[in-house]
């Protein structure tokens, strides 16, 4: 393909997405396919000579459509938004565009002449401007008097912790150090443990898997809240048996309910530990701390280390776009700068190169999109985005909370509402938490509708995103998905 051709079949990839989208709602959410099904429609091995762009196409509709799950459907309620406003899908096109490898600042020098000023300067500045909106503490911002804090733009908020989590361990072993020269790092290593909720999300796990940490998961609240007072008894507990306390993982906007741990009272523990880093993931709520109503929920973040949000998720943005802020820059890069000749450049020391601050050395151009999505919306049109998606929550919260066959069973704050069917007065858990499981798979089995289970207070539910208005008027009016082996009164119709 050359550019002329690039050019034609460019306009015509964007014309199929806008007819994909236009569309999107005559197709079924989720596929019917089983596995394997991709393997018997394709040839087993690649072909030996071009083939003309039509036919691929062709296949794109034929093969690859029947297997995907539409996630921007207006009937997907499943996990969290996925983001693809059109200016955040052009900003990934002209990134590919571009097509630089980011990592580090260096505009030409005696070493190099690779990566991009620009790259590095936007994603900076990016970090800065979101980190002001949100309301981060100056601490985290790059731009301010005195601060060693800025932010980076990773793949997934799972980096994002587990670049955290590295620099706490790199810190913690370096104190222990200190005070053991002569012992063993591989021994100081064994003594760390990090903490979080179980309603922290299962990345927490999995980074202290590869960090090779004890992780010591406690038990939140009622609410689903983690309290300083749980964590404070179990660090008390560590530290007497011998163990290191070294990071605690905190979330506001959980997977499975969107509770927020008490970032207050956790801060006020954690800061009696002063070699403890304190992390927030806020993958999902990030985003809502845009709006002056949402922002009480950050109090507490003045005592964190590091913070993290997905503008992919609540923000429109399309994936990846995975934001990190940290308030000690030089902690995080410390524990993953690794410096061969060929990667130095003569601006090194007054630079900032984004490769010191994850796992991967290459990166794109992301904080384009954000730029775009930034310029093309303004603060304020994404405020509005975030509230009519809390709204379309709050009005499917009322109408489940009307049919009294249904319970809604967590406080609903941004869009995820989690609901059940209420168990009869003879019946026990299991049967409730069964006729629950049927009706989650009618509804997914309907083709219809997306939704997933989550568990709460060991209880099976059903967790339900907020999309489109027409969410709601399914769920009330469509008899198969109300299937009335399961529901025994007749469904209610839906009139707005
Ligand atoms: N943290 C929270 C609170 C999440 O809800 C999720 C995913 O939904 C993640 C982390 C993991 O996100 P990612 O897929 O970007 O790694």
């Amino acid at each position: 393909m050359d550019v002329e051709e690039f050019r034609v079949r460019g306009k015509e990839m964007v014309d199929y997405i806008c007819t994909y989208m236009n569309t999107l709602n005559s197709r079924r959410v989720v596929p019917s396919v089983e596995p394997g099904y991709l393997r018997a429609a394709l040839p087993s091995e690649a072909p030996n000579y071009p083939e003309p762009w039509d036919d691929v196409m062709t296949d794109v509709e034929k093969k690859i459509m029947p297997g995907v799950t539409h996630w921007q459907h207006p009937r997907f309620h499943a996990y969290f938004p996925a983001g693809n406003a059109y200016p955040s899908i052009l900003g990934d096109m002209l990134s590919a565009g571009i097509g630089c490898v980011g990592f580090s600042w260096a505009s030409a020098n005696l070493f190099l002449v690779a990566a991009s000023p620009a790259c590095t300067e936007l994603e900076i500045i990016m970090l800065d401007w979101m980190g002001k909106a949100i309301g981060l503490p100056p601490a985290f911002l790059p731009f301010e008097e005195g601060s060693k804090g800025g932010g980076v733009i990773n793949g997934s908020a799972s980096e994002c912790v587990l670049v955290s989590m590295l620099a706490a361990r790199a810190n913690g072993i370096k104190r222990l150090k200190h005070q053991f020269p002569n012992v063993d790092e591989g021994l100081l290593l064994s003594k760390l443990i990090a903490y979080c909720s179980k309603e922290a999300h299962s990345c927490v796990e999995k980074a202290a898997m590869i960090c090779f940490v004890k992780l010591r998961i406690l038990q939140p609240d009622e609410h689903a809240s983690l309290r300083g007072e749980t964590l404070k008894e179990a660090m008390d507990e560590d530290e007497e048996a011998g163990r290191v306390p070294f990071f605690v993982a905190t979330t506001l906007g959980t997977t499975s309910c969107c509770s927020y741990d008490n970032l207050p009272e956790i801060g006020r523990v954690v800061r009696k530990f002063p070699s403890v880093w304190l992390h927030v993931d806020a993958a999902y709520a990030g985003s809502s701390f845009l709006c002056p109503e949402h922002k009480h929920r950050l109090a507490g973040v003045e005592y964190a280390d590091s913070f993290n949000t997905n503008t992919n998720k609540l923000m429109l943005t399309s994936f990846d776009c995975s934001l990190l802020w940290v308030t000690n820059r030089y902690l995080l890069t410390s524990a993953l700068v690794v410096d061969p000749l060929y990667l130095q450049h003569c601006y090194d020391h007054t630079a900032i190169d984004y490769r010191h601050w994850g796992v991967a050395l290459s990166r794109r151009f992301r904080s384009l999109k954000i730029w775009f999505m930034l310029r093309s919306y303004g603060i304020s049109g994404l405020q509005k985005y975030v509230r009519r998606h809390c709204e379309l929550a709050k009005y499917f919260e009322k109408l489940v909370k009307k049919d009294d066959r249904f319970e809604v069973c967590n406080t609903v704050t941004l869009g995820l509402v989690c609901f059940r069917l209420r168990g009869g007065p003879d019946e026990t858990k299991e049967q409730t938490d069964d006729i629950n499981k049927k009706l989650l798979t009618n509804i997914n089995a309907s083709g219809k509708l997306h939704m997933v289970p989550a568990s709460l207070r060991d209880n099976f539910v059903i967790s339900a995103l907020a999309h489109k208005r027409s969410f709601f008027v399914r769920m009330v009016s469509d008899p198969k998905i109300y299937n009335p082996a399961i529901n025994k009164t007749p469904p209610p119709i839906a009139t707005n």
